[in-house]
């Protein structure tokens, strides 16, 4: 019996697969990325047979562009026999197209690459090789630099790694995109965990297992344009902040605690006026009531935003805790209920 059913807790545990013998499967989500397929697919074709020669295939999700990049991930299905075609029904983004890949991977290590080749797919060997050696089951790169990227973009992706390092208690990896090699189980765990706002390196981090890093030049776009505008990278950052930290539900503790302050600074100021009899009638009284209802106006919310807040995280129905692996020592023994 597993250990979470005995428990009656939600958990999950999940086996490692041997990893002497990789199959790696390549998922890319691809949104208008029409001009760049062909180049993508020679280029993971050929890294990836230097890997692993045969064993590996290419996850395609389609995140309901509308140029034609469908035709041409069906035109390299045409041709080769290593690619696997995802379409949605629609444009669902980023995070919830890498999970549509995720899902439906048959490899035991799943490399996750962006269509644009800013991440080169060459770096599937040395970072495989990495993983074996440190044991790892997430390899995650981190970017030394970033080529071709603007000032605003790389400023801006700076200061929101950094703050998020400080809200979350997660600790999610700065400078680090979705580039990352995962293990299957790891891989499964992300694919199956329900939460509808999804910020992947997040996810990955709160996986847990062993995570090593893995430094790499981040390159220039091969064709087309950024699919992240200013709005989407808000929109990230917001879904960031949200799902790993309540540091945003917190403020109204920490006002509640400044009013506090206020409040006593108010009480006593008004009523030294008043002894001195320098103010107008009602004045002192009014301060004192304000000051006092705003306080606890403020400790209703944050006490509020609590209770919201734990039940928004309990929606998102995250495993308790996930197991690595379980041991038993040698020799047979009664269990009770076997
Ligand atoms: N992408 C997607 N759906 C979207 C936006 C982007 O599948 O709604 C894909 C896009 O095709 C690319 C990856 O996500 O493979 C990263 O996007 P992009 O390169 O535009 O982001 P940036 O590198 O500028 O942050
Ligand atoms: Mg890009």
């Amino acid at each position: 019996m597993a250990i979470n059913d005995r428990l009656g807790l939600k958990a999950m545990q999940v086996s490692r697969e041997s990893k002497s013998d990789e199959f790696v499967s390549i998922v890319v989500p691809c949104f208008n990325e029409e001009a760049g397929i062909r180049e993508l697919l020679a280029r993971c074709r050929s890294a990836a047979s230097d890997a692993v020669g045969e064993r590996y295939e290419i996850v395609l999700v389609d995140d309901g562009s509308a140029d034609g990049t469908w035709r041409a991930i069906l035109n390299e299905m045409d041709a080769h026999s290593d690619v696997i075609g995802i379409r949605l029904s629609r444009n669902f983004g980023h995070q919830i197209a890498l999970t549509a890949g995720l899902s439906a991977v048959n490899g035991t290590v799943v490399f996750v690459l962006d269509a644009d080749l800013q991440d080169p797919p060459e770096l599937l060997k040395p970072m495989l090789r990495h993983m074996k050696e440190t044991d790892a089951d997430v390899v995650y790169g981190k970017r030394k630099s970033r080529v071709g990227e603007g000032r605003f973009k790389r400023a801006t992706a700076s200061i929101f790694y950094r703050l998020l390092r400080e809200a979350t208690d997660v600790t999610i990896p700065v400078d680090t995109g979705d580039f990352r090699l995962i293990s299957r189980r790891v891989a499964d765990i992300i694919a199956r965990m329900p939460e509808r706002d999804r910020f992947i390196r997040g996810m990955v981090a709160s996986v847990g297992f062993r995570q090593a890093p893995f430094e790499y030049d981040r390159q220039e776009r091969f064709a087309g344009d950024s699919k992240y505008p200013l709005a989407k990278m808000i929109s990230f950052a917001i879904d960031a902040f949200l799902g790993y930290s309540m540091i945003l539900l917190r403020f109204a503790s920490l006002a509640a605690l400044a009013m506090l302050v206020v409040l006593c600074v108010v009480i006593l100021y008004s009523l030294y006026e008043w002894l001195y009899g320098r103010v107008i009638p009602g004045w002192t009284s009014l301060m004192i009531i304000i000051a006092t209802a705003s306080f606890f106006q403020l400790v209703a919310l944050s006490i509020i935003g609590e209770y919201v807040g734990r039940t928004y995280l309990a929606t998102k129905e995250r495993p308790l805790f996930i197991i690595d692996e379980i041991r038993r020592s040698a020799g047979e023994r009664d269990l009770p209920g076997d």
